[in-house]
């Protein structure tokens, strides 16, 4: 038995099979609890797949990982290392992609809301800008005549499409942040403005349309809208765009059983679509497509210790050792990860899974049906591999969770769990001089 094994039988709805607790057991021993756990072995075959439904139709191709969704040094190193570049959206993702030993050029910089520092450690490292707004635009043209160099941009479009997805992580519907307006001919000023300004290279035009997206309908209205757009440039404004970009937001399924679109079912459906309005436009420019959670979601669980199980008049909690500060998703977008109880297959009762925050929107798991654990018991929160440790915090004084990497039956500290040190160390020694 391997490790892996083990993790896989967690995911497969056996987590009272021997091989998943004797796993879990030794993870949570050996590392402690909370515990963010993933697998290499997942993120190579996501990356594969991916490149396996894309590659043999789309000669031209840019695939990229959206490190947002996790940017441990080891994880994006296994991403890139299966032929990705990295997109980024922000000075600390440029620097972890560095740190990865992604080249600045390879990087694709998106964000809606750059610093003027972050602006010049992109155009230094000779990083792409994905350009959000004309205010933006301007800054970039004028630091890099600063800085004598040419930026090479892109502009993030809002191709105004709603790919039916929870409004957090909806994206280029109008009314969101992101992005110039495709209506109304402001993408299209947009360009003209930047062809005006100097140093400057136009590169591209880039969307993302949202995250957690299922079905390929909304994927298909953009590609059209896209290419349509870059013959909009070519006729008026005699601009050829080296590649397009679609974005990412591939859908992973959060339940047992739910059917999704796969890359395969995406890039199937956007092959006639693509070949149809490529041969209207005169050349091919690069497809590129971005997803972050697709890659590593699912190659990651979440473990926690179970504190106490209480049976109040209303409910039954099931208090674990972790919480929103560790796993922010269920509080944040209402998201239902999986959870798993280790070791257990009593008859399932209705239970909430809550979390070590005081807070009453602290709770992991709303109404699960599940066996009754005890003080003591392992709890797996599954699919937690994207914008899971990302975005924990030391809310309520609590040190952060550790991170290990399951390569095989090989095990590896990615991050060691924080300490009680490091939540104070950026704060003044006690009774210093104000
Ligand atoms: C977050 C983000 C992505 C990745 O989204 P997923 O849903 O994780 O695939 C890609 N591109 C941009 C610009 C993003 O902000």
């Amino acid at each position: 038995m391997t490790l892996r094994e083990g993790l896989l039988r967690v995911r497969a709805g056996e987590a009272a099979h021997p091989e998943a607790v004797a796993a879990l057991t030794r993870l949570a021993a050996e590392h402690g609890t909370p515990l963010y756990v993933y697998d290499a072995e997942t993120i190579r075959e996501k990356a594969r797949a991916l490149r396996a439904a894309f590659e043999p139709r789309f000669p031209r191709l840019g695939l990229r990982y959206a490190l947002k969704a996790n940017t441990n040094v080891e994880i994006v190193r296994r991403v890139l290392a299966e032929g990705l570049a990295p997109e980024v959206v922000s000075e600390g993702e440029v620097r972890a992609a560095l740190r990865a030993g992604a080249a600045g050029r390879d990087v694709l910089f998106t964000s809606s809301s750059k610093s003027p520092s972050e602006i010049d450690f992109a155009l230094r490292h000779d990083v792409l800008l994905n350009i959000d707004n004309l205010d933006e635009l301007e800054q970039v043209s004028a630091a890099a005549t600063r800085l004598g160099t040419t930026a090479r941009i892109s502009f993030r479009i809002n191709p105004g499409v709603d790919p039916d997805t929870l409004h957090q992580i909806n994206t280029g519907i109008p009314e969101s942040k992101f992005g110039v307006h495709l209506d109304g001919g402001h993408a299209r000023a947009a360009y003209a403005l930047a062809r005006t300004l100097p140093a400057l290279a136009i590169t591209g035009v880039h969307c993302h349309i949202g995250s957690q997206i299922t079905e390929t309908a909304g994927y298909e209205k953009t590609a059209r809208r896209m290419l349509a757009f870059a013959r909009e440039l070519k006729e008026e404004l005699g601009l050829t765009l080296s590649f397009v970009d679609l974005g990412g937001g591939l859908g992973i399924p959060f339940a047992d059983g739910q059917a999704v679109m796969t890359p395969e079912d995406l890039a199937r459906a956007l092959k006639p679509i693509w070949d149809e309005e490529v041969a209207l436009l005169g050349y091919e420019p690069e497809l590129w497509i971005e997803p972050g959670r697709y890659l590593v979601a699912q190659a990651g669980l979440m473990v926690a210790r179970v504190n106490s199980v209480k049976t109040t008049p209303v409910k039954t909690f099931v208090n674990v050792d972790a919480g929103f500060n560790t796993l922010m998703r269920p509080a944040l977008y209402g998201a239902a990860h999986r959870v798993r109880i280790v070791g257990r297959d009593g008859e399932p009762m209705l239970l909430d899974v809550a979390g070590d925050v005081c807070e009453t929107g602290d709770i992991l798991a709303e109404g699960r049906l599940l066996p009754r654990p005890s003080a003591g018991d392992l709890v797996a929160f599954l699919d937690a591999g994207a914008y899971g440790f990302v975005m924990a915090s030391e809310y309520n004084a609590r040190p952060l969770p550790a991170e290990v990497l399951v390569d095989g039956d090989h095990v590896r500290v990615v991050r060691r769990r924080g300490t009680f040190e490091e939540l104070f160390r950026s704060e003044p020694e006690v009774g210093s001089p104000p």
